[in-house]
């Protein structure tokens, strides 16, 4: 955990069990049902408090950026700002969640800087006024913050904490691809002929601790757009599936896409044939993650 000067924080990853796109609002945002799922799956931030002012940040991955875009970044400068923090602080993000990926790996970090500043300068805030910040800086920033199983209304911001999934393998491969999040949104369509996820259903099934239940439910809307763009996305669940997934689907806005596994063995097996397979270059064999701390 390291001194009073410094910190270091896991910044974990989500996927999307369920994700509905209910309407789109006059101001261009779309109103969202999503199943969120954390997974153990995360880049690692060690945070340090400086004499000199100013907030750095080194990273692993040359093409991020290190200034005021990067979302470490805006969340530094949130709560120092509103605590008017004359010290600085420097940041050493070593990332590993896929990189515009439908993970919320900016989100996450902004999240893990929030919790880190928040210590490293004895602010007090609480972890509900921690959220109440991070949306400033976006919508899944408060997921990021609660973790664990929940469903996220509104524009993803609205919460309401869910039992835990039941705990399982869950495989994560993202194609060499990018996908833009405008560019699915711009082109989904939302009328009589969407087939919409049961968030419902899938909310039950939750309850119900039961992951064949939960597989056969799963949905994503945003699939609607990106399959038939991006085939690759398609090749990759039914490669998952063929390796004895119970179910895969993609996350987000993609392209990323998991698979959820009922033993080990298989999960690892079928983590080897998609390193070998070349439809992916990210793979990682991770797990659900139900701690909510
Ligand atoms: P979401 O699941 O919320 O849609 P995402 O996986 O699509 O997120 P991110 O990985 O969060 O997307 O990053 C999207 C863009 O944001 C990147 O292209 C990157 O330039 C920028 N960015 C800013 N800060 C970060 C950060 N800390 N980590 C990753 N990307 C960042």
């Amino acid at each position: 955990m390291g001194s009073n000067n410094d910190i270091s924080l896991k910044a974990l990853a989500k996927i999307n069990l369920g994700l509905d796109v209910v309407r789109r609002r006059e101001d261009g945002y779309h109103e969202v049902r999503m199943i969120m799922q954390t997974i153990h799956l995360y880049d690692r931030l060690d945070i340090k408090r400086t004499k000199e002012p100013g907030i750095q940040i080194q990273t692993n991955l040359s093409f991020l950026p290190v200034n005021e875009n990067n979302l470490i970044y805006k969340a530094a400068k949130l709560l120092m700002d509103e605590f008017s923090i004359t010290d600085g602080v420097s940041v050493k993000l070593d990332k590993r969640i896929p990189v515009a990926a439908g993970m919320a790996g900016g989100s996450t970090d902004a999240a893990a800087m929030l919790i880190g500043v928040n210590r490293l300068f004895s602010l007090g805030l609480t972890k509900r006024q921690l959220m109440e910040r991070g949306v400033q800086i976006g919508a899944d920033v408060p997921y990021c913050i609660m973790r664990g199983t929940a469903l996220a209304e509104g524009i993803g911001e609205a919460l309401s904490p869910l039992p835990p999934m039941v705990k399982c393998p869950v495989l994560i491969a993202k194609p060499s691809i990018s996908v833009s999040t405008k560019f699915v949104y711009q082109n989904l369509k939302l009328d009589d002929t969407t087939i919409h996820p049961d968030i419902d259903h899938l909310i039950d099934d939750i309850k119900a601790k039961n992951l064949h239940d939960i597989a056969a439910h799963m949905g994503n809307v945003l699939e609607t757009v990106t399959i038939p763009n991006y085939p690759v996305i398609d090749e990759i669940k039914k490669h998952m599936l063929s390796n004895g997934a119970v179910g895969a689907m993609m996350s987000g806005s993609g392209p990323t896409v998991f698979g959820l596994f009922d033993d080990e063995d298989t999960a690892k097996k079928a983590y080897k044939a998609m390193r070998s397979s070349h439809l992916a270059r990210q793979v990682y064999l991770t797990s659900v993650y139900n701690n909510r701390k």
